[in-house]
């Protein structure tokens, strides 16, 4: 079972008074971590917890020296450069970090004053990747976005016949993984639009953003082992919002017979802060397959995954144009979907993964797929809100786009809202275009 324990009560607060505001992303409940050190300095990165508008300095609070146990073991791998040693202990520690953290941050604390002394402010710092992503895998699970890319991709033949039946994925690359607020060039490849008889080099010209969870694995499996669906959850340590930006022209030429290449792997991009596993328990949800669709293979079925397997994080994705942004206007947002619309859970995305032997490691990086709902308003891609490019998506201040233009940026925000619990966010995700390299 995914249990709630005392760090999710809703009546908790914390005496860092920013984070007990209604709206923000970092209350007590949420507690997720990132690397940072302060902005322009030369100071080595580190681990870091969120609550409200400050970080929890995780080497600041190790040498402060009162966590001990289990939560100073998982504490001491928060003092390093990346997450992957935290994420590769087992769930216990994690889950004895996140209550002496609670307990620290909770008012009436009696270590207020020391872990006063480890904070800094968010204002103040720079991010970096969690973790050494290894491997990157990208799924494909919402079936209301692939059948609407299916059928611009191939009219005639939307949703291929396996994608009842297994979860959908492709191996990416990691090393062009960045994390928010980077800015980076529009992508050159070649392209051959249906009115060429030859293909051509040439910036691209339909750049798209995908809205997806990322989700960072904890303890790895050796090569040869499974990861059964009922221990699936044991090996996810968190989760996070997720921008494979993706080039359409390029996509669509070179897509076929195996899968996205250079149309995928220029700046995909990850926000800073991993909401655990555990504090996403709150928010999880039933999952069941429609009984007119084919129910998925034992190793695909579990009860937990049944009663539990879906999160229910509502996911938002805005631009901000340079004219936006020059003239002081808010971004305007594009659409707004939800995770739990996904066909395949985190948890059968795991156990197919690994179905063959193939060995995860902490840090490895799954993308959930582009998050689509099942209506227009909910598309997580501007390939499905612009139709294929076919009709202009107006901004609302004189602006249209159909795919995204230089100097636009784009950012994503998440967050987790039910009656009985305390809201948790997911910060945000943002990532400029600049215009292609000579
Ligand atoms: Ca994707």
């Amino acid at each position: 079972m995914i249990a709630t324990n005392k760090t999710h009560a809703p009546e908790l607060s914390s005496w860092v008074e920013s984070a007990n505001a209604a709206d923000c992303d970092f209350p007590i409940q949420n507690l997720p971590f990132a690397i940072f050190r302060r902005t322009g300095s030369t100071e080595a990165f580190r681990g870091g917890v969120a609550i409200g508008d400050q970080i929890v300095d995780l080497a600041a609070l190790g040498n402060a020296g009162f966590i001990n146990g289990d939560a100073g073991e998982a504490l001491a791998n928060g003092n390093k450069p990346t997450l992957n040693d935290l994420m590769g202990m087992a769930p216990k520690y994690w889950s004895a970090l996140r209550l002496a953290l609670s307990e620290a941050l909770a008012t009436g604390s009696a270590s207020q004053e020391t872990v006063s002394g480890c904070l800094v402010a968010q204002s103040d710092v720079e991010y970096d990747l969690p973790c050494v992503i290894g491997d990157y895998t990208d799924f494909y699970t919402s079936i209301y976005h692939a059948t609407s890319v299916g059928s611009l991709f191939r009219p005639d033949n939307p949703l291929l016949p396996n994608y009842k039946w297994i979860p959908i994925g492709y191996h990416g690359r990691s090393s062009s993984i960045g994390i928010s607020g980077q800015e980076f060039h529009r992508p050159k490849g070649q392209t051959k639009p249906p009115t060429a008889d030859t293909p051509s080099l040439g910036a691209c010209k339909r750049l798209d953003y995908e809205m997806e969870m990322g989700i960072y694995i904890g303890g790895g499996n050796a090569m040869g082992d499974t990861i059964s669906i009922e221990d699936a959850e044991d090996h996810v340590f968190g989760l996070c919002l997720f921008n494979d930006l993706s080039a359409r022209d390029i996509q669509a030429w070179e897509y076929q017979p195996l899968g996205p290449f250079l149309a995928k792997n220029f700046a995909s991009t990850v926000s800073p802060w991993v909401v655990t596993n555990e504090a996403l328990a709150p928010f999880r949800a039933a999952w069941s397959r429609d009984v007119n669709d084919p129910q998925p293979l034992d190793y695909l079925t579990g009860t937990q995954n049944s009663e539990q397997g879906s999160y229910d994080v509502e996911l938002e994705v805005f631009v901000e144009t340079a004219k936006m942004r020059e003239g002081g206007e808010a971004p305007v947002k594009l659409s707004q979907s939800n995770f739990h619309h996904s066909y395949w859970t985190v948890a059968q995305m795991v156990a197919h993964h690994t179905v063959n032997g193939c060995n995860l490691r902490p840090g490895d990086f799954i993308g959930s797929g582009t998050q689509s709902g099942p209506s227009y308003e909910e598309s997580g891609s501007m390939l499905e809100l612009s139709n294929g490019g076919k009709q202009q998506i107006d901004l609302g201040n004189g602006e249209t786009r159909t795919f995204l233009e230089d100097g636009d940026s784009v950012i994503m925000r998440g967050y987790c809202q039910r009656d009985g619990a305390a809201r948790i966010g997911f910060g945000e995700v943002s990532a400029l275009v600049l215009p292609a390299k000579d």
